[in-house]
């Protein structure tokens, strides 16, 4: 595909940037305080690009709960702020910094938060004309993408085929290549275990899936809404259990007296997380995604510990993109699987907070929003 500056949208190119995007103004969702909605506003891109970064048009990108924690400050004060955010992508390289290889100009590039293969570079900062607090510079970290274009460091950046669908893209930042980890790595599932899923949102929905992928058996999925366990049977969960109307410990327990080899909470609420390690076999794992609240404690019988079973956090499934996302990318293309209803419902930047308030009700599974 022909690359297709928008130059002079603005009104404000420079000579220094003919024909490039860099130094121009383009829109983008910034948090500028916590607890509040996104504020939708024009930014200035930085006007050139450091040893490893990358511009990059996004075209896609997912909402997940990493975003809705950052907003609500679950990690407490926020020393960044204003700053972008987003962390899930697809689309297409504009220009490259000095020292870029993984990606050229025209790639199409899944942007993802966990490190690839690169440069790790500087992160970016933007200006930004505040009507009630003048110029402010905007912080960023090393990807974001609630922005129509963004300055993101080459290890965020894994190419894809062109002919892969962009749309979908932003599926592999981070709940698909999360779950394929905690599958693969955290968990070692082997075919016909068994596994428990507490929380069926974006990546419980995936852990479901790519359990059912490695051939799992039974897949259990517990959640408290019944719009999202019905997509979790979609994806192959055998079992579903809504929570609020039914006792899942008792349930599981029918099943597997003595606990199921494997067991997730994506939830990250300290009661389920220690309902997940109790239902886990004696020699089993309990693998804990969902990130708890600051200074939160875990209380479990740690004595089966001293034997064969295994608790163990997981930092998105320790997944490495750059290896991860050509093979299930490639599994894809040979219709290993699929992804359709996996993307619940698309939004444009303008309406973000719409999608944000939408994805806190519980009655989405991922979010899309549409740039181009
Ligand atoms: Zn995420």
């Amino acid at each position: 595909m022909a690359k297709k500056p928008m130059a002079n949208v603005n009104g404000d190119s420079s000579d220094k940037n003919k024909g490039s995007m860099l130094g121009k103004k383009i829109k983008a969702a910034i948090l500028v305080e916590q607890k509040k909605p996104l504020v939708v506003a024009d930014i200035t891109l930085p006007e050139k690009l450091d040893y490893g970064q990358v511009l990059v048009k996004i075209h896609y990108t997912g909402i997940c709960g990493s975003q809705l924690n950052e907003i609500d400050g679950v990690k407490g004060p926020d020393k960044f702020l204003p700053h972008l955010l987003g962390h899930e992508g697809g689309g297409v390289v504009e220009e490259i910094g000095p020292g870029v290889t993984v990606v050229k100009p025209g790639d199409h590039v899944v942007m993802h938060w966990r490190k690839g293969n690169g440069i790790h570079a500087a992160t970016p900062k933007y200006k930004w004309e505040d009507k009630n607090h003048g110029t402010r510079v905007v912080n960023a970290g090393w990807v974001t993408t609630f922005s129509e274009y963004a300055v993101i460091s080459e290890n965020r950046l894994t190419p894809i085929p062109k002919d892969y669908d962009l749309k979908i893209a932003p599926l592999y930042g981070c709940a698909l290549t999360t779950a394929f980890g905690v599958i693969n790595n955290n968990a070692k599932l082997k075919t016909g275990e068994s596994i428990l899923i507490f929380g069926t949102g974006g990546v419980g929905n995936a852990v479901v899936f790519m359990a059912s992928l490695a051939s799992a058996n039974p897949i259990i999925a517990v959640d408290i809404n019944d719009f999202k366990l019905a997509n979790a049977k979609k994806h192959g969960a055998t079992h579903i259990i809504n929570s609020k109307r039914e006792d899942a410990a008792k349930k599981v327990l029918e099943m597997f007296p003595s606990g199921v080899d494997v067991a997730v909470d994506t939830t990250g609420i300290n009661e389920i997380r220690e309902l997940a390690y109790e239902l886990t076999s004696a020699e089993g794992i309990t693998v804990l995604v969902g990130v708890p609240k600051h200074g939160d404690k875990m209380c479990i019988d740690s004595f089966p510990l001293h034997f064969y079973k295994k608790i163990t956090g997981s930092h998105g499934g320790e997944s490495m993109p750059s290896r991860d996302i050509p093979r299930l990318i490639r599994l894809h293309q040979v219709k290993k699987y699929d992804l359709n209803g996996m993307i619940s419902h698309y939004f444009l930047l303008d309406k973000i907070n719409e999608a944000i308030a939408l994805v806190r009700t519980g009655n989405a599974i991922r979010c899309i929003i549409k740039m181009v």
